[in-house]
């Protein structure tokens, strides 16, 4: 086995770590104080992005993007995950299931969205509708040429940052039909009910929308009646996959200022990672972020491999239950290391607490994850995660 870097992605992991240092770091505090990116910082971070190569980072160069390995997306990834207040998303990440639109849908919403001229956020959740999507009750109905779409979805992500909304909707309020439909803004019949605040203050917005008829032309489809979440699967591992990354570097960042704080800290004559209960946390710290660490890189090396689709989607569950929690930990144990200075919000490690809880919430939460692990063991055998026993597809 080699668990070597190439020379290609050990680049772009130190340009994704200078490009947090030099361009994403400085924002944080701005950011936190504000409770989310400044308006007027906006356009002037998009051009750094493509200044930096990192514009269409998840993407084929056939629609725009950069064609990038999922261990080069992880490399990079992983660096964003350092920087707090959710300032990551400053690099966008078009939606995975534009890449099944038509060549006319691709060219009017992904190519664009690469290059960072568009922005899409996504609305499935709902105030009924969170872990288990069949109880969305927005509908989707055809009326003449066109789609009328009715309901409320919360939670919508970057909708300030965004000029189009991928919607998930029931036709004819089935549930067996869940279909995706792109809602250009602005567009009559739909409103923004407001944009609440959340335990961590992020780049941008996380709104709720209410459709009440809302026009969508029959080109605004993505894929087939009933295709909803065959096209939103791909991107719930991304997804996971990203979040794991995030994870990882975010427990990475906290473990080094916890480390530097324990060589320098003075108490009772000396160095406070002198004690043995400061070293120790130090040490399992390190342990878990090398075994979250070793998992992530495995798991996109096998989607660059081509693994089953199955097994891909089994993993990708397993490393963001795993790595979202592991980060918890070790967060919270530099912050213990950090002692009232880690309380405090200009500390990044107290930014870094507020910001990773919410990795066992959204993406599907921690129990969600469980369950699709469980039920993996129980249909193909826990060589599925164990590589035991051969598991079967
Ligand atoms: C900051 C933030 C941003 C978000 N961004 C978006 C977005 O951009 N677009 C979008 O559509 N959604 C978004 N979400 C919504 C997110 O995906 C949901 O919050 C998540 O799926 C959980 O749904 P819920 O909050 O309704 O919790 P619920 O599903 O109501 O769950 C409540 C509790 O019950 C548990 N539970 C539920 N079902 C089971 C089960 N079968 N077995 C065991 N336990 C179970 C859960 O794990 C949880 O602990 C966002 C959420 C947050 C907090």
């Amino acid at each position: 086995m080699d668990f070597s870097l190439t020379p290609r992605q050990q680049e772009l992991a130190a340009r994704a770590r200078a490009f947090v240092d030099e361009v994403l770091l400085p924002l944080e505090q701005v950011t936190d104080d504000h409770g989310e990116l400044p308006m007027e910082l906006r356009e002037g971070i998009r051009q750094k992005v493509r200044d930096w190569g990192f514009a269409g980072i998840n993407h084929s160069k056939e629609n725009g993007g950069l064609g990038l390995s999922m261990l080069e997306q992880t490399a990079i990834e992983e660096q964003l995950g350092r920087v707090t207040n959710g300032l990551w998303s400053c690099v966008w990440r078009p939606p995975v299931s534009l890449k099944f639109g038509t060549e006319a849908q691709r060219e009017r919403w992904l190519r664009p969205s690469c290059r960072g001229h568009r922005r899409g956020a996504f609305a499935i959740s709902e105030e009924g509708a969170g872990s288990d999507p069949r109880q969305v009750r927005t509908r989707a109905v055809k009326h003449g040429g066109e789609w009328l779409l009715t309901g409320v979805k919360w939670f919508v992500t970057s909708y300030n940052a965004s000029d189009f909304v991928i919607v998930h909707a029931h036709v004819d309020d089935d549930p067996d039909r869940p279909t995706l439909f792109i809602v250009d803004k602005p567009v009559v019949n739909m409103a923004h009910l407001r944009s609440p605040k959340f335990m961590h203050n992020f780049a941008f917005d996380h709104a709720e929308l209410e459709f009440n008829e809302t026009p969508v032309p029959e080109e605004a489809m993505l894929g087939g009646i009933g295709q909803g979440f065959e096209l939103t699967k791909d991107w719930f591992v991304e997804a996971r996959l990203q979040i794991a990354s995030h994870a990882v570097g975010a427990a990475c960042r906290a473990a080094e200022v916890a480390n530097d704080y324990a060589a320098g800290r003075q108490q009772f004559g000396r160095p406070i990672r002198d004690f043995q209960s400061i070293e120790f946390m130090l040490a399992d710290m390190a342990v878990e972020i090398f075994a979250a660490k070793s998992m992530l890189y495995r798991v996109a090396w096998e989607i660059d491999q081509g693994l089953d689709r199955k097994l891909v989607h089994a993993h990708a569950s397993a490393l963001k239950l795993h790595c979202s929690e592991m980060a918890g930990r070790v967060i919270d144990k530099a912050l213990q290391i950090l002692g009232g200075r880690g309380y405090m919000r200009e500390n990044p490690v107290e930014r870094l607490y507020r910001d990773i809880r919410v990795d066992r919430i959204w993406e599907g939460t921690s129990e969600i994850q469980r369950v699709i692990i469980a039920g993996q063991i129980k249909k193909r055998g826990l060589g599925v995660f164990a590589d035991i026993g051969g598991a079967s597809s």
